[in-house]
């Protein structure tokens, strides 16, 4: 398999429009043969929301496939080149020290939840913290804090424009949330969302950041393609359940993140939901959802199992009242706490 070989292949793809193939039609940005079989390609359309975009995506990855079946093949599509305007107003994200991306496998098994309190516990060791609510499926951090409603302003500086993150409990907060009413989330999917995210990314007035949390939707999909290759992304971290941590799901998200064309770090599963302790019982561990699922697959995959925070009431009573757990219930504080500690031992190495 070479860069000829897959461009050949690549040649055997028309884009209805041009009525030429994708290849001659210019819409090939890069298209490489890496390392152990993985072909990395890089498409490019020349609108800003090609229709025919998602279509071809599959047409490639398909016709790859079929091509070498050996291999495993990563398509990222791009928008149309940015406006020159866009490229001349700095990114807000360069001065922030650590990004961390937040990621799971599947909903509802404590993702945003963890980013919350995680953002508490790096705060109360004294850094400046921020999340990035990108999880457009559900965006949760405005209520976790405590901002719903929260209408940003827009701030001008240089002559740019810049959106003015919410501050709640001395964390910065921007929520895709803040834009959106939940009740049309479905139709903020794709292209749209994207487009949102862009601007979230790099036109938020972020102060001073140690680390900025992404939220991000859970799975793997055009959202998280697009937050990585517009981000520099320090390291990321997976949450999930005991009983979800091996499924393909989890898999496929630390694969995306491991891609060598993605090369972001994988620091660690969070395993969310670990066990249960009665307060009757307060010497008893009830593995509800299955145990050392986390710590096998953790071996295996060779990945750190960073925290296991059990199942407490006040966690979910915390993220319902606008107060993450972490900041106030002194039997949560140490599970975050540890966590944190490893991730900032993680972003230290890789300075
Ligand atoms: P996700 O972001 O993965 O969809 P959420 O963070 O919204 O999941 O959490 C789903 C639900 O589980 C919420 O109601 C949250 O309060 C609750 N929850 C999450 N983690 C815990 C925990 N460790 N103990 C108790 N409740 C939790």
């Amino acid at each position: 398999m070479t860069n000829e070989s897959i461009e050949k292949v690549l040649k055997g793809i028309v884009h209805p429009e041009t009525g030429e193939n994708i290849v001659d039609s210019g819409f090939v940005e890069r298209a490489e043969a890496g390392t152990e079989g993985n072909i990395s390609v890089t498409l490019r359309f020349a609108k800003t929301r090609d229709p025919f975009a998602e279509k071809i995506r599959r047409h490639v990855e398909e016709a790859l496939s079929t091509a070498f079946p050996q291999s495993r093949t990563m398509v990222i599509v791009k928008e149309a080149a940015p406006k020159p305007r866009r490229r001349e107003q700095p990114t807000t994200t360069a001065r922030i020290r650590n990004i961390v991306a937040v990621a799971s496998g599947k909903g509802g098994v404590g993702k945003s939840t963890v980013a919350a309190n995680l953002a508490v516990a790096l705060r109360d060791m004294g850094y400046n913290v921020g999340i990035l609510d990108a999880d457009i499926y559900g965006p949760s951090q405005p209520k976790m804090f405590g901002c719903e409603g929260y209408v940003p302003d827009a701030e001008k500086r240089d002559g740019n424009d810049y959106i003015v993150p919410a501050q709640r409990q001395g964390i910065e907060i921007m929520s895709i949330g803040f834009f959106i009413d939940p009740k049309d989330a479905l139709m903020w999917r794709g292209a749209m969302a994207v487009n949102a995210l862009h601007q979230l990314i790099h036109q938020t007035a972020w102060g001073e950041l140690d680390y900025l949390l992404i939220d991000l939707p859970p799975g793997t999909g055009d959202i998280h393609l697009s937050i990585i290759s517009e981000v520099k992304i320090t390291g990321a971290v997976i949450v999930s359940t005991p009983q979800q941590v091996a499924v393909a799901d989890v898999v496929r998200g630390v694969e995306m993140f491991r891609h060598p064309q993605v090369g972001v770090p994988v620091w660690g599963v969070i395993e969310n939901m670990a066990w249960f302790t009665p307060d009757e019982l307060p010497d008893n561990r009830y593995y509800i959802f299955g145990r050392g699922g986390a710590e096998r697959y953790a071996a295996g995959a060779g990945i750190d199992l960073l925290a296991q925070i059990p199942i407490i009431q006040s966690i979910m009573e915390g993220s319902d009242e606008g107060r993450p757990a972490a900041g106030f219930d002194p039997r949560v504080e140490p599970y975050y706490g540890e966590a944190a500690r490893r991730i900032v031992e993680k972003s230290a190495k890789e300075c």
